[in-house]
């Protein structure tokens, strides 16, 4: 069985993560209360993942495991990106990010409104070479939000394949089973068996 310490504060990343991972012989132990949050301050999602899988690393002594997410618009060449969480400012709410996307798309025609997830998922050990893996999910940014599930720009993201729903008109085990993360994790899963 593979434990390892969960760097996410984010109830619904953490979830979502476990979710998945259970089942896959994976068990995920809770993020101490007493560790700072991170400062995600690297210029990629590989970079801030490993920023913060490390810092739990130091604080435990434990292998961890760390996610970072984007959403990468291509009408806004790639924003929010690396910057998703900050996207509308520094204290920005999931809506106010909502919000600030819709109105920089205004104008932008369907066809146009293309974007991807990117999750990367690291594990850091406490001795040796961290492992990385990677998860995307295709689709489309809608024109108003839609459904109450999920949580950040799931409202707006029309997944590929998903008939037109909204990631947030998804169930948990829908959103899973196509997700970013649920991919990045399946493939993490697949990595350690190898090992
Ligand atoms: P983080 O830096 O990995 O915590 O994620 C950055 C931001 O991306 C979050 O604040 C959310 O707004 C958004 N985000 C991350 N994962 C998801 C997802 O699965 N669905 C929708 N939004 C997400």
């Amino acid at each position: 069985m593979n434990t390892f310490v969960l760097a996410t504060a984010n109830a619904h990343k953490a979830n979502e993560m476990r979710a998945v991972l259970e089942g896959l012989g994976i068990e995920l132990l809770e993020r101490p209360a007493h560790v700072a949050e991170v400062q995600e301050d690297a210029d990629t999602l590989e970079g801030n993942a490993l920023l913060k899988a490390r810092a739990l690393v130091d604080a435990t002594g434990q292998p961890a495991i760390a996610d970072d997410t984007g959403l990468f618009v291509d009408a806004l060449d790639g924003a929010p990106g690396v910057f998703s969480a900050r996207y509308a400012g520094e204290n920005a709410t999931y809506a106010d990010n909502v919000v600030k996307l819709l109105k920089s798309l205004e104008g932008v025609g369907e066809a146009e409104r293309t974007a991807r997830f990117r999750t990367v998922v690291v594990v850091a050990y406490p001795k040796g070479e961290p492992l990385i893996v990677e998860g995307s999910l295709g689709g489309s940014i809608s024109d108003e939000p839609r459904g109450d599930q999920g949580f950040g720009y799931d409202p707006v993201f029309l997944p590929e394949g998903g008939g037109g729903r909204s990631l947030a008109e998804m169930s948990p085990e829908e959103k899973n089973a196509i997700s970013h993360r649920g991919r990045a994790l399946r493939t993490l899963a697949q990595a350690l068996a190898q090992r």
